[in-house]
């Protein structure tokens, strides 16, 4: 009778409450965010070699909440991963970076591809797509300037409709890129079977290439096995000069990190690709 007694108070203790009622009043909190435009983007630039030729953009998402002050996508991506909640947020930045788009474009800017982050409940789900091809219709923006980055882990999770879904995604000319690279368990095997095109390679390894042989071997195959899978490669998270030159020697080329751009909001990228107009 203990025992049972126990078991239940191990579901209906007041700090289990107090956290379910804390995840309610933070999804709910989300929700809010959503429908008063507490949301916004930054953009950061993916650069080739020198410091100005910008081959792409990420969308990282930002919630400016009223009272708590700038709240970082690590804190809350999390929790809404945990629910539908997560697809919400994914729509609105897609349908954001999207319309983003079009605005540069009317404006008469050159305009990149922006890659965005999608969460592996999304990927999977039968709404993706459809919502990804009306917005782009909508819009008029073709499927080859939208990249979608994919966390390694979430391949690994069902392996068979992710091949279907990134076939329909391949159909749209819309690009994939496997996020933090290296970081998960990842079997070769699935590299060669999903119609990837980018592999990042993770801030983890690029933190040290240059003073840890062990990193620098690291990024080395990575390269090397990008290379040999046709993939293009992205070192992100690269910091200092001494980072970048040792990525290069090891045959990377295209880089995203603070030594070259920080994220920056819409107004500054623009500043970056008025240089180059559409001719
Ligand atoms: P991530 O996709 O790996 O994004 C890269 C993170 O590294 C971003 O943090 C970026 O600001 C940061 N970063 C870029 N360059 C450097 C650098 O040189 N040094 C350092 N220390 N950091 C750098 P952020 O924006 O805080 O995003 C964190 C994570 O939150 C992202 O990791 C991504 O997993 C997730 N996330 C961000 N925006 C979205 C979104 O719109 N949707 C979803 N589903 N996830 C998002
Ligand atoms: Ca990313
Ligand atoms: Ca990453
Ligand atoms: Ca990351």
């Amino acid at each position: 009778a203990k025992e049972k007694g126990r078991d239940n108070a191990q579901f209906f203790t007041p700090e289990m409450s107090n956290i379910v009622a804390k995840k309610f009043g933070f999804e709910k909190e989300i929700n809010e965010a959503l429908a008063l435009g507490q949301f916004s983007l930054v953009f950061q630039p993916k650069v080739l070699m020198e410091k100005n030729d910008i081959l792409g953009l990420e969308a990282l998402i930002r919630w400016n909440h009223p009272v708590k002050g700038l709240i970082s996508p690590a804190d809350f991506i999390s929790i809404a991963e945990e629910s539908n909640l997560i697809i919400k947020i994914d729509e609105w930045v897609i349908d954001q970076a999207l319309q983003q788009l079009k605005a540069w474009r009317d404006q008469g800017l050159r305009i990149v591809p922006i890659a965005v982050n999608l969460s592996g409940r999304h990927l999977v789900s039968d709404s993706l797509v459809p919502y990804i091809s009306q917005k782009l219709i909508a819009y008029g923006i073709d499927g080859c300037l939208l990249e979608i980055e994919i966390t390694e882990g979430v391949l690994l999770q069902d392996i068979q409709r992710c091949i279907e879904v990134m076939a329909e995604l391949k159909e749209l000319d819309i690009r994939i890129s496997v996020d933090d690279f290296g970081t998960g368990y990842s079997s070769l095997s699935y590299l060669k079977r999903l119609p990837l095109d980018i592999l990042k390679i993770d801030q983890s390894f690029v933190e040290e290439c240059d003073r840890h042989i062990e990193d620098a071997k690291i990024c080395e195959t990575i390269i090397h096995l990008a290379r040999s899978l046709e993939l293009v490669i992205v070192a992100e998270g690269v910091e200092t000069a001494p980072q970048a030159d040792m990525l290069k020697s090891l045959g990377c080329e295209i880089f995203q990190g603070y030594y070259f751009h920080r994220p920056m909001v819409s107004a500054d990228i623009a500043k970056l690709l008025i240089a180059d107009p559409v001719f």
